[in-house]
């Protein structure tokens, strides 16, 4: 089976590559474009196509991959709000993605997040390096008996709520379904009492119609004064204008950003000054106590070795005809 890699770096090769000895069957052919309607021909004589996160999976790449005979795309991730479902449905399409590799990884960095961004350590860093030893402007407060709010408690927040409740904080949660294993520490509560009360709010839903901007003018300012948000899901789960508006308001104490609304538009690739200057991203990180990586809570050796060890058995599964929880449509 001959697959080929969209959107690669090194160290996707170097984990495809160790993972691939157990799957002799397997050839790959990484490329480092991205998956969209105007690279999408190059999979001609493929098999099936592997993507990543900001890969336009799309109506047009859809059906210019169904026109070259692809039956199966392998996304190396777990969301999957990238894809145009309904075409793929219409073409027969599968489409397998690696629901839960780690969220321990992901759930860590929305905490690394949460902490360096209470405790101003990247200012701390900073100041240190230029022979300032001072405590100026780097006063934060106990996370300790303090409240965790985690909107959405699939496997990446259920982490998280794991984490702050070893903190000993308070932990209370909304989600559109309750996750059994939380409950002797997790109070679920409505979304309105969660902004309202929480000190820290960590974001780990899927983005979805019915997620989009969840967090805007509105939500943010039934937030408490000096709360933390952190959002290691999808960008657009937050109204950028409107959380520059309620950091302009003094509502945060600080924010963590790990995904950005602006993420799939390759603003960062392209890097004119024009472009950065003007984009929402550039304007949030002109704000001290906003902290911003880039999409890297996946990060991590165990998180890799994982994507790649699913992806492949993904893959096996497909030629085997074997459905399961990894595909995105259900249909048997
Ligand atoms: P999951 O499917 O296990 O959990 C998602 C949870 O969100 C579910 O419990 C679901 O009921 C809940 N939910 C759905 N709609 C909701 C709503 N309207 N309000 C509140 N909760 C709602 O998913 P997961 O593995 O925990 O991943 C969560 C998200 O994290 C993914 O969708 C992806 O976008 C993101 N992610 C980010 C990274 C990263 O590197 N930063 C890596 C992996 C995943």
């Amino acid at each position: 089976m001959k697959i080929l890699f969209y959107d690669t770096k090194s160290y996707d090769r170097d984990s495809f590559e160790s993972a691939r000895i157990n799957y002799p069957e397997i050839e790959i052919e990484y490329l480092k474009s991205d998956l969209e309607p105007r690279t999408a021909a190059l999979a001609e004589g493929f098999d099936a196509v592997c993507g990543f996160v900001s890969s336009n999976i799309g109506k047009q790449t859809l059906e210019i991959l169904h026109a070259k005979g692809i039956r199966l795309i392998l996304l190396r991730s777990a969301g999957f709000n990238n894809v145009d479902v309904d075409t793929a449905k219409q073409y027969g399409m599968r489409i397998m993605r690696v629901p839960g590799y780690s969220p321990e990884a992901v759930a860590e960095h929305a905490m690394a997040l949460a902490l360096a961004c209470n405790r101003r350590i990247y200012k701390a860093y900073n100041k240190v390096r230029e022979n300032d030893f001072s405590l100026s402007g780097l006063m934060g407060f106990n996370l300790y008996q303090k409240t965790a709010g985690i909107i959405g408690t699939g496997k990446i927040g259920a982490a998280m709520c794991r984490i702050c409740h070893g903190f000993g904080m308070k932990v209370i949660a909304y989600d559109v379904y309750e996750n059994e294993s939380l409950k002797d520490f997790v109070e679920y509560v409505s979304l309105e009492k969660l902004l309202k009360e929480s000190d820290l709010i960590s974001l780990h839903c899927p983005l979805m119609d019915s997620t989009y901007h969840m967090i805007q003018l509105d939500t943010i300012k039934q937030m408490k004064d000096g709360v933390i948000l952190v959002n290691t899901s999808r960008g657009a789960l937050v109204k950028t204008d409107d959380l520059i508006e309620g950091i302009r308001m003094h509502k945060f104490a600080g924010v963590g950003l790990d995904v950005y609304e602006e993420e799939t538009d390759n603003v960062f690739e392209d890097r004119s000054d024009e472009i950065l200057k003007h984009s929402t991203t550039a304007r949030l990180l002109s704000f001290p106590n906003v902290m911003i990586t880039s999409h890297q809570g996946f990060f991590t050796r165990e998180a890799l070795q994982s994507i790649a060890q699913t992806t492949l058995q993904n893959a096996m599964d497909f030629l085997a005809g074997i459905y399961g929880p990894n595909d995105i449509i259900q249909t048997h």
